[in-house]
């Protein structure tokens, strides 16, 4: 596919910024484009989230209201989100302020889509079919052999809405039931070695910086370490990663940081899925590159020159601090070379991401 090149206006520090979603995410957003003298206004239907107990403005409003849009995009200088899980043609009000555009959410937001785009630009993924009945899980279970994991269209996240059919103990009814019923995908189980992901920053004009992959460690289909370096077997892979990323970043004409996650497979990487925006196994370029994801996404969108992406130190281990993990914090801030961060949620349910620790490796 060709390239996408556009032409933006750059925004000066002392702009404001639109970041639609207010967790983590935007938090972390939020601070790096503080430290370059811009002001955030986080539009999120929950008040009090961790990206508005730190930016200069809020709105409070569902995703999908038109006229909080609206204003929301008569206020800010240029937007972006942090999360894909948002409607389309709401964020169109937006117009060519809202970086990256639509056309990364929506094919982001839509694992078939995910993958058709995928497999256009050359990369690999894992054999799948897009099933809305049983009987079409049946045959895409047949016609795959399992195991086979089905995983919702739209709206999975953090291993959430997907089911595994393995042979013979669990049948493709009981995995139809457990997502919903709900129009998915049906892919092959992968047989990795192991999983990291390649960060892609790229800018209106082309120009993109990689920082080094990380190695990625999931647990129940949530992240609990990313490891850089990344280790020799990975390392064989990432440039063929990387020319696939870029692949996919140009194809979508991408403006910020994209996330695309891969299988270290025996027959080089498979892409998992993407994330068109910064990622949570990008959490320790905080500490652990010159310039951060945060940092990087806030200059590409409003075309500052890209920042360096060399490592501090030899690398950086961060882990996440999932559920309860979070009152470990007064053990944690006691080593003076962690990088505690705690992202201000309320209650610590299982699952929940409430912050992160980075180690730098020096
Ligand atoms: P996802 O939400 O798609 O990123 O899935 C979360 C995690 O589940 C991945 O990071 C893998 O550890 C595992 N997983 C997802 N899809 C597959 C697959 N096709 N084969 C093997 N493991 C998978």
């Amino acid at each position: 596919m060709t390239p996408v090149l556009s032409r933006v206006e750059a925004v000066p520090p002392g702009s404001t910024i639109g970041i639609i979603g207010g967790g983590q995410l935007g938090r972390m957003l939020a601070m790096a484009a503080a430290q370059l003298g811009y002001k955030c206004h986080v539009l999120d239907p929950n008040a009090d989230g961790p990206a508005a107990q730190v930016s200069a403005y809020f709105t409070r409003a569902e995703y999908g209201d038109p006229d909080a849009l609206r204003n929301f995009a008569g206020s800010v200088d240029v937007a972006t989100y942090e999360f894909e899980n948002l409607p389309v043609g709401a964020l169109e009000a937006l117009g060519d302020k809202l970086r990256p555009s639509t056309r990364s959410l929506a094919i982001a937001q839509d694992r078939a889509r995910e993958k058709s785009f995928i497999e256009q630009t050359g990369a690999r993924v894992a054999p799948w079919r897009a099933v809305s009945t049983l009987d079409e899980v049946r045959a895409a279970v047949d016609e795959i052999g399992p195991p086979v994991v089905l995983k919702t269209r739209r709206y999975g996240y953090d291993g959430k809405g997907q089911a595994w059919i393995r042979s013979g103990d669990s049948p493709p009814d009981v995995a139809w039931l457990a997502i919903g019923e709900e129009p998915a995908v049906a892919e092959a189980g992968v047989d990795f070695v192991a999983e990291f992901s390649v960060i892609i920053a790229r800018w209106a004009d082309g120009r993109h910086a990689f920082w080094d992959s990380p190695r990625n460690e999931h647990g129940e289909g949530i992240l609990r370490r990313s490891t850089v370096p990344c280790g020799d077997v990975i390392a064989l892979q990432v440039a063929e990663a990387r020319e696939a990323a870029l692949r996919i970043a140009e194809a979508l004409g991408h403006i910020g940081v994209l996330t695309v996650e891969f299988f270290a497979s025996r027959d080089g990487p498979v892409v998992n899925e993407i994330a068109p925006r910064v990622h949570n196994s990008g959490h320790w370029t905080i500490e652990g590159a010159v310039t951060s994801q945060f940092e990087q996404h806030i200059r590409a969108i409003c075309d500052l020159p890209p920042g360096s992406t060399e490592l501090v130190g030899r690398g950086a281990v961060m882990d996440n601090l999932i559920g309860d993990e979070v009152d470990r914090w007064p053990d944690l801030v006691a080593d003076p070379r962690a990088h505690v961060h705690i992202y201000g949620k309320g209650e610590a349910r299982p699952g929940r991401k409430m912050g992160h620790v980075t180690r730098v490796l020096r």
